[in-house]
């Protein structure tokens, strides 16, 4: 076959990806909502704001050890993955800059300038974001200098100069996958992995996520020092064997349980619910660890997994009001959802599909298994 004629036409897998990208459009549009208002990200993040105090501790004890490690540099820089907009993009932050001081103090050492940068997807409410610099600079005075700066990009790609960076820190934004995986099949009704799905669309997801993992820590480790510290924090699953087992409450069956509702009541085309999936994946420990090694630029530290339980995570008051936790549960999936729910279906079914999503909550509140499970991974660059 003449080559030449081959190099003038697109490959196969181009032509998949490009019918792949076109029919996941949606996925442009992930981002958590912005601004401060009622359905903001800002204003329903109490679970991911409980995820980061449960990391708190591993955060601590890494930071300590970059510093030592590398001899207490005069200069630090430090990045945020996946900051999102509000107050919980400056948690991380400020605690590992207050650990820095606070070990500088004891050791009885100048603290280092550090220059902090804030990433998400360029789409992501930055403004709202940079709103909370000044109250971070407050709490920050009298120690070393410190510098905020934005870095908007994909975590998928190159964001920062090679050998750059000296501590890595990114919490509940890397079950967040790139793309849909391809060859999604016999998986109608369902947004995501659900144990009536057939094993080749956990292999699509499994297959996804080992690509976009191994990618991520290739990128990164071009950009960390040696011997640079990376906290990541995301959702996993505790299940060894089967690979299709999620619970009955499970957030994303509770999302695909609302379509249908609305698939029914003739809102939403069957044909349009199949062509949702959500880009997200929750490895086991296993998966996990498969990849860290085949990859093979970080040591691993520390990976523990966390339960913890979701209704009382979303809402004080869960065991009071069945309706109000409901709501609650609704509001936290609605903001990180919303985005990618519009582009693909349109604004107008948002309020109904979530007033079906906060019944189908309160459905299952007396599910034992209601809980989630959290993967605190810490990594050190070979
Ligand atoms: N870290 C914050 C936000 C978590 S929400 C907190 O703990 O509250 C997850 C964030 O990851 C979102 O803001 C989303 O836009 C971002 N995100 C998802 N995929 C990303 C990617 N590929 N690159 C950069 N950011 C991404």
């Amino acid at each position: 076959m003449d080559t030449r004629l081959m190099d003038t036409l697109p490959s196969l897998s181009y032509i998949d990806d490009k019918k792949c990208d076109d029919e996941y459009a949606f996925v442009k549009a992930l981002r958590m909502s912005g601004g401060d208002g009622a359905n903001s990200y800002s204003a329903n993040s109490r679970l991911q704001r409980r995820v980061l105090s449960m990391a708190q501790p591993v955060l601590v004890k890494n930071t300590k050890e970059m510093m030592m490690n590398l001899d207490f540099p005069t200069y630090i820089k430090v990045a945020e993955l996946g900051c999102s907009s509000g107050q919980n993009t400056f948690v991380a932050i400020s605690e590992i800059i207050n650990t820095i001081n606070v070990l500088c103090q004891q050791v009885n050492k100048n603290p280092p300038e550090i220059d902090c940068c804030l990433n998400d997807l360029p789409e992501n409410d930055f403004n709202t974001a940079f709103k909370f610099v000044p109250l971070f600079n407050k709490e920050m005075t009298n120690k070393a200098p410190c510098f905020v700066y934005g870095a908007p990009g994909s975590f998928y790609s190159r964001l920062f100069s090679r050998n750059s960076l000296h501590f890595i820190h990114s919490s509940y934004a890397l079950h967040f996958l790139s793309k849909v995986p391809e060859k999604l099949e016999n998986n109608e009704g369902n947004v995501y992995i659900t144990n009536s799905s057939p094993k080749s669309v956990y292999k699509a997801y499994l297959n996804q996520f080992q690509n976009d993992f191994t990618l991520f820590l290739r990128l990164r480790s071009e950009e960390i020092v040696s011997n640079g510290h990376m906290v990541l924090t995301f959702i996993g699953r505790n299940t060894l064997n089967d690979p299709l087992y999620r619970d009955c409450c499970h957030f994303w069956t509770l999302l695909s349980k609302s379509l249908c509702d609305l698939v029914f009541e003739g809102l939403v085309s069957k044909s349009k619910l199949d062509t949702f999936n959500m880009p997200f994946y929750d490895p086991n420990v296993h998966e996990l660890k498969e990849v860290i090694r085949n990859e093979g630029s970080f040591e691993i530290n520390e990976l523990e997994a966390h339960r913890f339980e979701l209704g009382h995570s979303n809402c004080d008051y869960y065991e009071e009001d069945g309706y109000e936790a409901g709501r609650n549960e609704a509001n936290c999936i609605r903001v990180v959802t919303e985005p990618m729910l519009a582009a693909h279906f349109g604004e107008d079914i948002i309020d109904t599909l979530f007033d079906k999503y906060a019944h189908h909550v309160t459905q299952h509140a007396n599910c034992r298994n209601k809980t989630s499970i959290s993967h605190v991974l810490s990594l050190i660059k070979k």
